[in-house]
């Protein structure tokens, strides 16, 4: 039950890129997400290699953090691809106001793009010659969107729903409310008829009841003392910054950490620690949760 039809591939990346999904369809051809500004020549080699000498019609993003859209600029100048983006984003993308858009905030790159259309939640689409609607996911990001096709009962679920877990609760790092809007999109996806999930992170799986069971669980966990959340959000972060890098100086790592407006909020917020002491308790989680190892003076990532 969780094969994929002909006109699905996805391409699993890892965490710093999410993953991508290429539809190829007897008229049409798309990209869901384009991974992270790194690995841009990668992409464009697997949807090359995906689309078999055929040209990618149109990209679409589910949202836009830069693990998601760093790839938008290298296929647009390849492909010069139609692009939709989630249509809260129009004016940020527009003005390419970097602030608003979460990649300053994050400390994370991504290559100016355009875009020709945008998506708002209820719209349905054809995609790879299947029918999607797109529906409203906010909680990791207020305007993301995932994707459902009735016909073959796939959720393409961007950092909504996750084999385990789901993404960083960002909005509430400053003060926004996340918390309730994850409760709502886990109820939205758990009143879908679903077989396969494609998540932004992670391999296809067919358990959603069980997913589902495992976010609502989480979910009820860092509810429960919204500084798990912070906490969270600051040890992806530096694994994220480490996965980009790979080697990061220890004595770097602290401003590395209040670059991050987002850092800095959730820190004044909910942590309230010191720029040392924060980082030192941040290299430590890495640390025990063998994410990260140290040689000399030096934090590398591990794999
Ligand atoms: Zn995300």
């Amino acid at each position: 039950m969780t094969a994929l039809p002909d006109a699905i591939r996805v391409f699993e990346r890892g965490w710093l890129s999410s993953n991508n999904v290429l539809l190829v369809g007897a008229d049409d051809t798309a990209l869901i997400d384009s991974g992270y500004l790194t690995h841009a020549p990668q992409t464009l080699a697997l949807v090359r290699h995906g689309l078999q000498g055929r040209r990618l019609d149109r990209l679409l993003n589910t949202h836009l953090h830069s693990d998601h859209c760093g790839g938008n600029a290298a296929l647009q100048a390849h492909y010069g691809c139609h692009t939709s983006i989630p249509a809260a984003e129009a004016d940020k993308v527009r003005r390419w106001d970097s602030e608003a858009l979460s990649f300053k905030a994050t400390g994370q790159q991504c290559e100016r793009f355009g875009f020709d259309a945008t998506i708002a939640p209820g719209e349905l689409l054809t995609l790879g010659g299947l029918a999607w609607q797109a529906l409203g996911a906010p909680g990791h990001d207020p305007h993301s969107l995932i994707f459902y096709c009735p016909a073959e009962r796939i959720l393409i679920s961007a950092d909504a729903l996750w084999e385990n877990g789901f993404g960083i609760i960002f909005p509430e790092l400053d003060g926004a409310s996340g918390f309730a809007e994850t409760r709502a999109t886990l109820e939205l996806i758990g009143g879908l008829d679903v077989r396969l999930v494609i998540p932004g992170h992670g391999a296809p799986f067919g358990d959603v009841a069980g997913a589902l069971r495992r976010a609502h669980s989480r979910l009820d966990y860092l509810m429960a003392d919204p500084l798990r959340n912070a906490q969270n959000a600051i040890k992806v972060l530096l694994k994220f910054l480490l996965l980009e890098r790979q080697s990061i100086a220890l004595a770097d790592v602290p401003a590395l950490l209040t670059a991050m407006p987002v850092f800095d909020a959730a820190n004044r917020r909910f942590l309230r620690q010191g720029p040392e002491a924060l980082g030192q308790w941040a290299v430590e989680q890495l640390l025990r949760a063998g994410a990260a190892r140290v040689e000399g003076e030096h934090l590398l990532n591990e794999a």
